[in-house]
């Protein structure tokens, strides 16, 4: 940490920080310039609040070096994480991996026919939501252990790993026997105590963007995952809430690359929470693969109009399709494959 002192600032003041530092933790080298003091503070701790020292007397600007998580930061594992999430499917290295179902399993009539076509067009992972979390008490709120079920039951019948979300602890040992994946939904990424318990689980997290949420925040509640023990996250990137009321969230496309400098968990994208708009998730889809997603997490649906969740943002599996295609053809060009 770098502590600039004011240029008026007295020395008893500029001590004062000192010992402040000391008592910290820090060891404290101090070069005095012409106009003003610097301090630089080097020590192993990370849980400071730099506000502490921008309030002290004779403090101009308080700049933070070292960043305030390990676990989920790149220097880590400089070398990038791939994590095995089963049935041969590896995230993190040259595949990019693509998970794609409906918003809500809804019926297994509903679930099996969208399963089918999503693994034909070369899909290897089933996502469904059985809990779901709706702005609205009255709205659909997912089929519970019936739903489960039924994912796993397709899953297995097309050899596709299944992802659902995950709202509270109490669903952890539920959900357990069902899923290879548990996804926590945008609204719960700083649920810390739900983020504290898949710590303790030995099965892959995939960790969504809050909406409001920035990267520092984000890798934060990784750390949270992390420090119980489980390295098995990957995070994801599914719009921010922004002034544009165009589309339903602005997809940050720079959040990937942004991430795989700062960290070396695999980052997914969610382009149809991205956008919330069916004809606007295959660009932003291809967009995603382009900036070095590892992954992908589409909504798919055999009949949109139909859907009792986020029908318009599901793609007709015609697309899904297409989009693959396309998928095949730019991953190459980015040094990647779909996997
Ligand atoms: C979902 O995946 O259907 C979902 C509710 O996602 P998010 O948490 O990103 O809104
Ligand atoms: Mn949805």
């Amino acid at each position: 940490m770098i502590v600039a002192m004011q240029e008026t600032a007295t020395e008893e003041q500029i001590q004062d920080v000192v010992e402040h530092l000391v008592r910290m933790g820090f060891s404290v080298h101090r070069t005095t310039g012409e106009r003003q003091s610097i301090l630089a503070a080097v020590g192993a701790r990370i849980d400071f609040d730099t506000r502490n020292l921008e309030v002290l007397a004779g403090v101009e600007h308080v700049h933070r070096i070292s960043a305030p998580y390990k676990l989920s930061g790149r220097a880590f594992r400089p070398e990038g994480s791939i994590l095995n999430l089963g049935r041969g499917v590896r995230i993190g290295g040259d595949e990019v991996v693509v998970m794609a179902g409906p918003c809500s399993v809804e019926s297994r009539e509903q679930l099996f026919t969208v399963t089918e076509l999503i693994a034909k067009a070369g899909a290897r992972g089933l996502r469904g939501g059985a809990f779901k979390p709706r702005s609205s008490p009255y709205s659909f709120q997912g089929m519970g252990e019936e739903g489960l079920k039924l994912l796993r039951e397709a899953g297995d019948k097309f050899n596709l790993l299944v992802i659902s979300e995950v709202m509270e602890i109490s669903q952890i040992p539920l959900m357990l026997p069902y899923i290879d994946i548990f996804q926590v939904g945008a609204r719960n990424m700083q649920n810390f105590n739900l983020l504290r318990e898949l710590g303790k689980v030995r099965k892959p997290v995939l960790l969504k963007r809050g909406i409001a949420a920035t990267l520092e925040e984000l890798l934060l509640s990784a750390e949270y995952i992390m420090s119980g023990g489980n390295y098995d996250v990957i995070l994801c990137e599914r719009g921010i809430r922004t002034f544009e009321t165009y589309t339903r969230n602005t997809m940050d496309i720079s959040a990937i690359p942004v991430i795989k400098k700062l960290s070396h968990l695999p980052m997914a994208a969610d382009p149809s929470h991205g956008t919330g708009i069916r004809d606007k998730v295959p660009p932003m889809a291809r967009a995603s693969v382009a900036a070095g997603a590892d992954a992908l997490l589409i909504e798919v649906h055999h009949n949109p109009d139909k859907a009792f969740s986020d029908g318009a943002q599901s793609l007709y599996p015609e697309q899904f399709a297409k989009l693959m295609d396309e998928l095949r053809i730019i991953a190459p060009a980015v040094g990647r494959k779909i996997a």
